[in-house]
């Protein structure tokens, strides 16, 4: 038996010229931070994971340093603990699962139980644009092959954004399948406003429905549990819209409370910020067999699209997920930028990626850029 030998974590920071307006913060992005988790076993073999920034993780490596690499239901367990105490620790599942790969010499997403690795990607945008550039930008995703793009909502005016997904039907008519992200569930630090209430999102979930969104994301806060569940009543009697959310929801009880009360259509966790892959996965067949989407956030670097995407595959499949996010808003947010930590940036075939046979999750990291892009913090700055 191999043994888990040791566990490197460090800080990358590409510098962001020019920088990346992230909707969701106010402040541009100068830096666009990694942090790459490596696991190491006694045979030579190294597992690697991204996600959370980990910082004070050291005080914890002993609880997986001796063990055995392939008992990934323990390690999930003792992660869990450890996220009860501090941070996310999830990339270090991620790294075990790839390092359980490359030691069976299969993919993840048949380690899961996947039967097809072949999924369908819709472009997740990111900036706030005018009515026209949001227009152009959606004629360009169709050209790219895209059959689905998300829009951001967040502008100074509400009515601002709501011209923006009415222009863009305008436009384009049926050619795109249309997301919106209200982001009610996500806050940065310092913002301290107050989410939607039921009233003010089912006022814009009217909008919204008439404009034939597939899915309204995060519309109230991501604990308002009855609000979710109202407003998913409402959504579903009016017509064929979605409620999304829980991209940042931890743990697993809070995703029962979201089923069972009905409170979601469309389950968006992600597998390098809550509960990994086999917690995840499970999560994911159940959401399936009620009914409901299951097609979690990916917003981040090119090894967290791809840890997610071997969830999806691995787990509810195309017909489980439908639309799975694909981080891409040319010019300030490309694939180079995007998946830096890799030697290649993840190809997609139009608007559909394939997962390759190769073992773990097919990462191959771009050391001599991670190695000049090394900094001793993971912020945007
Ligand atoms: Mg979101």
């Amino acid at each position: 038996m191999s043994q888990i030998v040791a566990i490197d974590i460090s800080h990358h920071q590409l510098p962001l010229d020019p920088p990346f307006p992230a909707s969701w913060d106010p402040q541009p992005r100068t830096k666009f931070p990694t942090t790459i988790v490596r696991v190491r076993d006694s045979d030579g073999n190294v597992g690697i994971g991204s996600g959370d920034v980990m910082y004070g993780f050291g005080d914890y490596t002993r609880y997986f340093i001796g063990e055995d690499p392939l008992d990934l239901a323990q390690h999930a367990s003792r992660l869990a603990n450890i996220e009860f105490h501090a941070g996310r620790p999830w990339p270090l599942d991620v790294a075990l699962w790839d390092l359980a790969g490359k030691t069976k010499g299969e993919p993840v997403w048949r380690m899961l139980g996947g039967s097809s690795p072949r999924l369908r990607l819709y472009a997740s945008t990111a900036v706030h644009r005018s009515q026209a550039a949001m227009v152009t930008t959606a004629r360009q995703m169709i050209d790219a092959g895209f059959e689905a793009m998300k829009v951001r909502f967040g502008r100074t005016s509400l009515a601002d954004d709501l011209a923006v997904v009415g222009a863009i039907r305008a436009a384009v008519g049926d050619q795109l399948v249309l997301m919106v992200d209200c982001n009610q569930g996500w806050r940065m630090p310092w913002d301290t406003a107050k989410p939607w209430d039921i009233e003010m999102a089912w006022s814009v979930a009217q909008r919204l429905i008439a404009d034939d969104v597939f899915w309204m994301e995060e519309p109230l806060h991501r604990g308002d549990y009855d609000g979710m569940a109202e407003l998913c009543r409402r959504v579903g009697a009016a017509g064929s819209m979605r409620i999304a959310g829980g991209e940042l929801t931890r743990e697993s009880y809070e995703f029962r409370e979201l089923l069972s009360r009905g409170c979601l259509d469309v389950f968006q966790p992600d597998v390098v910020c809550t509960q990994g892959f086999s917690g995840l996965a499970s999560l994911g067949r159940a959401v399936a067999a009620d009914g409901k989407l299951f097609t979690p956030h990916t917003w981040g670097n090119g090894i967290g699209v791809l840890a997610n995407l071997h969830l999806i595959a691995g787990s509810v499949g195309f017909e489980g997920s439908q639309w799975v996010e694909w981080p891409f808003d040319p010019p300030e947010w490309t694939l180079p930028r995007r998946d830096y930590p890799l030697t290649t940036p993840l190809q997609a075939d139009g608007g559909w990626i394939t997962l390759s046979e190769a073992a773990g999750i097919d990462v191959t990291l771009n050391e001599e850029l991670l190695a000049a892009t090394a900094s001793n913090q993971a912020t945007f700055q």
